[in-house]
């Protein structure tokens, strides 16, 4: 099997190149014409000698993702784009438009092995763990996309399919690589890793002192609700989790934002407003309430916006920012915990 070259870092590409007798300076070159001009073919690498080219082009391959399908949502701001990998597994990415900025939702891990009751990437079960390469290239992927449309990438968030923490170091070593300035460029406040609340990996991330943003799925406020709905919640219980937060803020000073799916008569009372309320009041947390997208397998529903508005009310009375976001996507099941590749 061939290599991929988004799976090296630069050091780690330096150090092939030096070994190929070659000077070092053509890993500069290469690294900028992967993350800079985001060359996807050998032959596009006309500075290079042809016979280092060929040599190249020999053990290495640029990238393993391979468009199968893209679905636009009707009002065009959304697009998902089904990747089939090397061994054949299927991963998706969505890229949404905003007016002022353009994201892109990753995944980090073929299926999950969390579980959650009402994700479709749960319902999957877990598969396997994604390379850097594989993570690093949907990401250049989205920019190639944007820049023919001239446009470019603004935020990387890591709410597609899988748990990031559950991957911690392959996530990490696809952020540095798309951060370091010699090439792709992305700052690390640009990025978001949301974890249902995997707290191994949340300890390693505060000993990271990293400016990549940090979003901790709740959905419930007491233990007794929370490992109903995300069983990885009997593993690391909430108190255990609030405290790992809790750490966070303190060590970073940076505001962690809450993920909050309400589902109707499950997780949208004011009793659990008013737990989670407590849980956060006086720390720097910002709620994220979404109403919960409809899945398959799952036969909850989406809370009514009354009940979304009246839990919101809560949470900003307590003095924690709260806000209602907008489902996306919805009509090619490109929401938030609906991305599965096999379901559709
Ligand atoms: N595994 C990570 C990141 C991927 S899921 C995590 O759980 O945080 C991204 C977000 O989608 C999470 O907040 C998750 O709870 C949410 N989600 C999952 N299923 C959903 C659904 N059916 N409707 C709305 N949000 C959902
Ligand atoms: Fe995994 Fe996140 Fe889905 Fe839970 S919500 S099953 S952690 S992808």
């Amino acid at each position: 099997m061939t290599n991929n070259l988004y799976d090296l870092n630069f050091e780690e590409l330096e150090n092939m190149i030096l070994a190929l007798n070659e000077p070092s300076f053509r890993a500069t070159q290469i690294w900028q014409g992967l993350y800079k001009k985001l060359w996807g073919d050998f032959e596009e690498f006309t500075n290079l000698p042809h016979s280092l080219r060929e040599l190249l082009s020999q053990k290495y391959t640029i990238g393993v993702l391979s468009v199968e399908r893209e679905l636009l949502s009707q009002d065009r701001n959304t697009k998902k784009i089904l990747y089939s990998l090397e061994d054949g597994a299927a991963i998706e990415t969505v890229l949404m438009a905003y007016n002022d900025r353009d994201t892109v939702c990753i995944s980090s891990q073929v299926g999950c092995a969390m579980g959650c009751e009402f994700c479709a990437t749960g319902n999957m079960g877990f598969i396997r763990n994604l390379e850097p390469g594989e993570i690093v290239e949907q990401v250049v992927k989205a920019g190639i996309d944007l820049s023919a449309e001239e446009k470019s990438l603004s935020n990387v968030v890591f709410m597609g399919m899988g748990e990031p923490f559950h991957n911690y170091q392959a996530v990490m070593k696809a952020i540095q690589t798309l951060n370091d300035h010699r090439g792709f460029g992305m700052g690390m406040r640009r990025f978001t890793i949301s974890t249902v609340g995997f707290i191994p990996g949340i300890k390693k991330f505060i000993k990271e002192r990293s400016q990549v943003n940090l979003a901790i799925s709740l959905h419930a406020a007491d233990d007794k609700l929370r490992s109903t709905i995300v069983p990885i919640n009997n593993k690391y219980p909430l108190p255990e989790l609030m405290a790992a937060c809790n750490e966070y803020l303190q060590v970073t000073k940076r505001r962690i934002t809450v993920e909050w799916a309400l589902i109707e008569g499950v997780n949208d009372s004011i009793d659990q407003a008013n737990k989670l309320a407590k849980l956060l009041a006086g720390k720097l947390y910002h709620v994220n309430l979404i109403q919960l997208n409809p899945v398959e397998h799952y036969p909850g529903k989406p809370a009514e916006d009354e009940k979304a508005r009246k839990f919101k009310e809560v949470i900003t009375e307590t003095g924690i920012p709260c806000t209602i976001r907008l489902r996306r996507g919805i009509d090619i099941q490109a929401g938030c915990g609906q991305l599965a590749s096999k379901s559709n």
